[in-house]
């Protein structure tokens, strides 16, 4: 930082919603082509990626980490794309260890992991989640659509696991038609373990999937396949946590539904995301991002930068999910693995 920003109070949206949660994107790229996400169709060998030249660097990530933990964010997700495909990310993870009272998470889909868990550990990296959406060869084969099997996800959340990371959280897309199956599949096999799956609704983030209302299959749906098999409590506790989070009656842990379409949770909404090229999004669906990266390298003081800032929180509005079969988009979004998931 180039000057030290007088705190500011934690800013609020229009909507009272205090800022909370960064989201910051390093790459596009992926080594899965899952067909929610990245469809092969349109991210094949010709697919114009940013070059590195568009991409924020670590210093400047680090530098925004820092102006937004002045402004009230005290949690940072690195995601993409798949993170751990931005060289030396390990690097930006000890920078962003530096800063006090943050926890510093990370998303990804584990295949890296197993040559990096160490690393990212060592680094300061405290909480990952591993996301997998199918337990079975030919349903992850077709999820992931790069010739990955369960496998190499297993071996990474072991190489997580002897890294020292505890309290993993397993994401899985649930898609009607396509891996309903998965759901007892993994609730199954992570009981018991410390580790927590959450199913997810598959959204209509980005334009290039085909969403269709018909593809959800809903966290209400998953609730009762769950049911059939085991005693659920609710966990109740914290307002603002966008999975509804489920107690094992038998003791055996801890299960999540994040119900993003049928029940969506925009009036508890705390994130904002960064892309890789700088942009700043006030909602995963929203289709125009605020070009912070022209602020970042122009000769701005934190202060001032910490000021704009605060301004594009205090402005949001957006409850896109809250109004999505109610209002048409204004601009076609844009893609989950240009904004990060
Ligand atoms: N590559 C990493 C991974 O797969 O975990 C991080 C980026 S990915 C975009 C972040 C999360 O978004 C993943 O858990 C992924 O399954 C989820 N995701 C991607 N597209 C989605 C969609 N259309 N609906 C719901 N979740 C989605
Ligand atoms: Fe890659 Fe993650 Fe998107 Fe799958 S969900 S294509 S792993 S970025």
């Amino acid at each position: 930082m180039n000057t030290s920003p007088t705190p500011l109070p934690t800013v609020h949206d229009a909507l009272a919603r205090p800022l909370r949660d960064l989201r910051i994107s390093v790459t596009g790229r992926s080594n899965f082509r899952c067909p929610y996400c990245m469809p092969r169709a349109l991210f094949g060998p010709d697919h114009a990626f940013l070059p590195r030249a568009a991409l924020l660097s670590f210093e400047e990530i680090f530098r925004l980490a820092q102006v937004f933990v002045h402004l009230g964010v005290n949690k940072l997700r690195l995601t993409g794309g798949e993170p751990l495909l931005r060289r030396d990310l390990e690097r930006l993870v000890a920078q962003l260890a530096t800063l006090t009272g943050v926890e510093l998470a990370m998303t990804t889909n584990g295949v890296l992991l197993g040559r990096k868990a160490q690393a990212l550990r060592a680094a300061g990296l405290t909480r990952l989640t591993v996301s997998l959406d199918a337990l079975d060869d030919a349903t992850f084969l077709r999820m992931n659509d790069a010739h990955t099997p369960v496998a190499e996800v297993l071996a990474g959340i072991e190489a997580a696991q002897r890294a020292g990371f505890t309290g993993l959280k397993i994401n899985a897309v649930i898609q009607r038609g396509v891996n309903e199956h998965a759901v007892l599949d993994l609730a199954r096999h992570f009981r018991g373990t410390g580790m927590t799956v959450r199913f997810i609704e598959y959204m209509d983030v980005g334009s290039s999937n085909g969403w269709r209302p018909a593809d959800v299959f809903s966290a209400q749906d998953m609730l009762a396949l769950l049911r059939q098999q085991w005693v659920l409590q609710p966990v109740t506790g914290n307002p603002h946590a966008v999975a509804q989070e489920y107690r094992y009656a038998d003791g055996a842990g801890t299960v999540g539904l994040i119900a993003a379409v049928t029940q969506p949770f925009c009036q508890h909404c705390t994130r904002l995301r960064l892309s890789t090229d700088g942009q700043l999004f006030t909602c995963l669906f929203a289709g125009t991002g605020f070009d912070v990266k022209t602020l970042l390298r122009a000769d701005l003081t934190d202060q001032a930068l910490a000021e704009h800032l605060g301004l594009l929180w205090q402005q949001r509005q957006d409850q896109y999910s809250q109004l999505r079969f109610h209002a048409a988009r204004a601009q076609p979004p844009k893609e989950m693995s240009y904004l990060g998931g």
